[in-house]
């Protein structure tokens, strides 16, 4: 059992060493993303009659325009952009139905709308879009396994990790961490370990990799079981380890709300770092979804730019002992369109080694004043390492 007690009394970032090296980062961006655009309701549910203004999806594509003008503005001798290019056909069905590519497409050129009773929904632009999604994430993962001087990251509009091998689900159409993986591996790479930090579970990529040992898949996420049951039967739990050759190499932790830097800090302390040095992989992935951020409208934990600092740090670090340095990083969620900017400023801060003066700016983390329960995510973590520890070497 770890005996280190996370305290209150010191924040996660101020223990980091910052190397301040020179390290640089390629965003892989295509406009046509922002075109994708699903229905507006109440929130991100149908309108109601409870409601007089009908309010945009919280998949805007706002979200993407910031990210893109923070990495601008935050990095500009570090960060580079490099425009994407669809994913093909042949990439794609890797991993999904080839009937349900398809009727994706059809169902777009006929103008889209809201799949069924659920939250995700599409328009004309949302396959064309999904594509370039996708294409971002492969090019990001080849550029990792050829050893690109910079670090790849696709800035990925809409999301992928709840997708699965045959339906849309959770505002996700294309599995783009998924389809990256698969390319990875198709193109030599024998381990791929997929680190998804998203708040929520990544039940598609679970789907798709359950069966399989060379895609190790490891999800932290908020408590939140299945929102369509109907549609996908995981819940995250600590016992979905996956199937067949496949079995343990599946690790979901959930985390109970209000976690925040120090829980999160802890969960790759206990588990994610020693797993991922146990599996030994060639290609890190990153689902990075910051809607563990506090404040964001879809989570219910408390994560801060420093705390996302942190988690950059540590992958950084990971990627560094253990995969030669072949690190990517693939946006998933985050929904406050403001916080979203901050708390992947934070990642990146902690995977380039290089702090953002961001009083020039006359800001700072407008979310970082919360309190985080530590005490009940530290006990998740432990019954998490028990569990696990069936399989990996964790203590
Ligand atoms: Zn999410």
């Amino acid at each position: 059992m770890d005996d280190t007690e996370l305290t209150d009394d010191t924040g996660p970032a101020d223990e980091i060493e910052f190397t301040d090296d020179d390290s640089t980062l390629s965003a892989y961006w295509h406009d046509r993303m922002l075109d994708h655009e699903p229905p507006a309701g109440a929130f991100k549910f149908p309108r109601t009659p409870i409601v007089a203004v009908d309010e945009p999806h919280p998949d805007r594509r706002e979200r993407v325009e910031n990210l893109k003008r923070m990495l601008e503005r935050a990095f500009p001798e570090r960060a580079r952009f490099e425009t994407a290019t669809r994913a093909t056909r042949g990439e794609i069905e890797r991993v999904h139905d080839p009937d349900y590519v398809g009727w994706l497409e059809s169902f777009c050129a006929d103008g889209g709308g809201r799949i069924g009773d659920t939250t995700t929904g599409a328009n004309e632009a949302t396959f064309d879009a999904a594509r370039y999604a996708a294409g971002t994430a492969v090019r990001a993962a080849r550029d990792a396994v050829d050893g690109s001087d910079a670090i790849p990251y696709a800035l990925c509009r809409p999301s992928g990790h709840h997708a699965q091998s045959d339906r849309a689900d959770g505002f996700c159409f294309l599995n783009n961490v998924a389809v990256a993986a698969a390319a990875a591996v198709a193109g030599g790479v024998e381990r791929v370990a997929i680190v998804d930090w998203d708040v929520h579970h990544c039940n598609g990529t679970q789907e798709i990799f359950e069966a399989r040992e060379d895609v190790l898949v490891v999800s932290a996420h908020h408590d939140h079981g299945s929102w369509h049951p109907e549609y996908h039967p995981q819940e995250g739990t600590l016992d979905e380890v996956g199937t067949g050759d496949g079995e343990g190499y599946n690790v979901n932790v959930p985390l109970p709300p209000g976690t925040g830097d120090r829980g999160y800090e802890r969960l790759f302390e206990r588990i994610v770092e020693p797993v991922v040095r146990e599996y030994d992989p060639e290609l890190i992935l990153v689902s990075a979804g910051q809607d563990a951020g506090a404040a964001d409208p879809n989570g219910r934990n408390l994560v801060t730019r420093a705390g996302f600092r942190t988690l950059g740090h540590r992958i950084r670090r990971l990627a560094a002992d253990v995969a030669d340095d072949r690190l990517a990083l693939v946006q998933e969620g985050g929904y406050q369109q403001s916080h979203l900017s901050f708390a992947t400023l934070g990642v990146f801060e902690g995977v380039l080694g290089h702090t953002v003066d961001l009083e020039r700016y006359g800001t700072d983390d407008p979310f970082d004043w919360l309190d985080e329960p530590t005490d009940l995510v530290n006990s998740w973590i432990d019954d998490a390492v028990e569990y696990h520890s069936d399989y990996w070497p964790l203590d």
